[in-house]
C-alpha cells in the first residue's frame, strides 16, 4: 500500500480499530460478498393435476433480493447453490458491519475534533 493511501499509521490504531480492519481485510481479500436478501418465495408451478393447483402444499423457491441503482432486482437461487450463497451473503453483511464500526470509530474522532 502506498504512503498516501495509508495515512493512519497502524500504530496508532486502537486495538479495537486494528481488530476490526484486519477481519475486514480478511474479508474482502479472499471471501465472496454478495450484497442482497434471501427470502424465501411460494409458487404454483403450473401443472393443472399438481398439488400446488389444488391449494395444498405449494413449491418452495429460494430468491435473492436487492436494489440496485433504485430497481428492486431478484435473483433465483438453486438449491445446490443455496450454502454458497448464503456464505457470502453473511460475508458481504460480516464487512459491511466490520465497515461500519471503522466508521464510528471516525465519526468519534472528528466529534471528539482529535486526529
Ligand atoms: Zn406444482
Amino acid at each position: 500500500m502506498s504512503d498516501t493511501k495509508r495515512e493512519i499509521p497502524r500504530a496508532k490504531m486502537s486495538p479495537h480499530e486494528r481488530d476490526r480492519r484486519s477481519q475486514l481485510t480478511q474479508l474482502v481479500h479472499g471471501a465472496g460478498l454478495l450484497r442482497g436478501t434471501l427470502a424465501v418465495r411460494e409458487r404454483v408451478c403450473g401443472k393443472a393435476n399438481c398439488k400446488c393447483a389444488r391449494g395444498e402444499e405449494k413449491h418452495v423457491s429460494l430468491y435473492l433480493v436487492a436494489s440496485y441503482e433504485g430497481r428492486v432486482r431478484q435473483l433465483f437461487i438453486p438449491k445446490d447453490r443455496e450454502p454458497q450463497v448464503r456464505r457470502w451473503v453473511k460475508q458481504y453483511q460480516q464487512a459491511r458491519k466490520l465497515l461500519e464500526e471503522v466508521s464510528l470509530l471516525y465519526w468519534d474522532k472528528v466529534r471528539r475534533r482529535q486526529e
